[in-house]
């Protein structure tokens, strides 16, 4: 008889995102004159760079002759790619990392997905409260929690983020073995200054953890005083693994290109207490499983750090903070407190109600799409998510109605 892994039974019935659609869905058959804005799952809407389509056309082209076809490349990614990576995401700034520890894939959310397949089963898993579902979900399907009772796992550490602290978690109070971090935050919009990212590595380092860093909204960061990478952290390389990716930086939610660092100093350890190196534990897990990024793909990610890509993607990101700074001030001057929105591309609005009933409101009068906070954890529950993924008429458009709908 085939079995099943029972941990899936442990999962949620319904992903947060299927849920809003199925709303949106039925709004906009009961409304079938009203145009939704969609200012809730974190898509992009504006077109690649051009440098990028243009090396993605060339690299096309090349695949078109038998002289310069490409077929398999390595697993890990073309050199010219990871050696861009290196020199301009961390060098530049002063974080010590070579292209052999970088590992080129389809996506940030298959690597934070993946990445806890290296640890044991019985280790203990810290995850932020609210958080990107995909960190507590992998983790469950691996069968490191327990059962899903009042509205928390048994077994995993909830970090919260709450008012209260500021919406940045504080340390755990047990020992744990993994953590998550993700800064700029989705969903608060959040972000780490380098001695709040010590304190996570010291703790790291003192409890021979593993901090998994999601950083896929860094090129949101405008602040210089704040670091982009977790390396910019004295110790980091020796505890943390830190995903980035193309998507929110440079549009690539539809074509696909992220990376993974794994530093060569980042041990964890046998049953012994011996310790292993990650880099070729994850080396061997994706040459096993992932058989690389097309070319093409790796050569439009490439052209990001062309001089033309550089102003670019600077201009696009430039774009989206432009809609964040005037949700910020519409809701400021509508009298909700927020978090977000300056560093970052999403706003963490206290909608002063249930999460679901605001966005039901949101939705029915105003015809705009956020996400319930709620859905990112207990901690989210009243609270909603905006999101400066559009147009910026649209977004002056949502902001207008969603003043009429509050009567203001
Ligand atoms: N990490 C975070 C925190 C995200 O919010 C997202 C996407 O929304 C991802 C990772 C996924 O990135 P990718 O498109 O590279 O899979």
């Amino acid at each position: 008889m085939i079995k099943i892994n029972e941990s899936y039974l442990k999962l949620q019935a319904s992903y947060l995102f299927s849920d809003i659609a199925k709303r949106v869905a039925a709004f906009q058959e009961a409304n079938p004159e009203m145009e939704v804005i969609k200012l809730g799952i974190g898509d992009v809407t504006r077109a690649l760079p051009k440098a990028c389509t243009e090396a993605f056309h060339a690299a096309v082209d090349e695949m078109a002759t038998d002289a310069s076809f490409r077929g398999y490349g390595p697993e890990q990614g073309y050199d010219f790619l990871r050696e861009a990576i290196a020199e301009n995401d961390f060098k530049a700034r002063g974080a010590d990392v070579a292209a052999d520890e970088i590992f080129v894939s389809d996506g940030a959310k298959c690597d934070t997905g993946n990445f806890q397949e290296l640890f044991g089963t019985d280790i203990k898993v810290a995850i932020p409260d609210p958080v990107y579902p995909v960190y507590l979900d992998t983790n469950v399907m691996a069968g490191r929690s327990g059962d899903f009772t009042d509205g928390r796992y048994e077994n995993i550490v909830y970090l919260d983020s709450t008012k209260e602290n500021g919406f940045i978690p504080d340390l755990p109070k047990e020992p744990v073995d993994l953590i998550y971090l993700c800064f700029p935050n989705n969903p608060t919009g959040t972000t780490a200054s380098k001695e709040l990212l010590k304190k996570w590595v010291d703790y790291a380092k003192a409890n021979k953890a593993l901090i998994l860093f999601d950083a896929a909204y860094e090129s949101f960061i405008t602040d210089d005083s704040l670091p982009r990478s977790i390396y910019e952290v004295e110790g980091a390389r020796e505890v943390a693994v830190e995903f980035r990716s193309f998507s929110k930086t440079a549009g690539f939610t539809g074509t696909r290109c992220a990376f993974t660092v794994v530093p060569k100093e980042c041990m964890a350890y046998d049953e012994a207490g011996n310790a292993h190196s990650l880099h070729s534990l994850w080396n061997r897990r994706h040459c096993t499983k992932f058989n690389g990024v097309s070319y093409p793909v790796q050569k439009a990610a490439a052209a990001v750090y062309s001089e033309a890509g550089k102003a670019e993607v600077k201009e696009l990101v430039e774009y989206y903070l432009n809609n964040a700074a005037l949700i910020r001030k519409e809701i400021a001057a509508l009298g909700y407190d927020f978090v977000g929105g300056d560093n970052s591309p999403y706003i963490w609005i206290d909608g002063k109600t249930d999460s679901w009933e605001f966005f039901d409101m949101l939705l029915n009068k105003a015809g705009v799409v956020c996400t319930p906070g709620a859905g990112f954890g207990g901690c989210g529950q009243g609270y909603i998510r905006i999101s400066a993924f559009n147009s910026y008429e649209n977004v002056e458009k949502a902001m207008g109605r969603i003043k009429e709908a509050l009567g203001k």
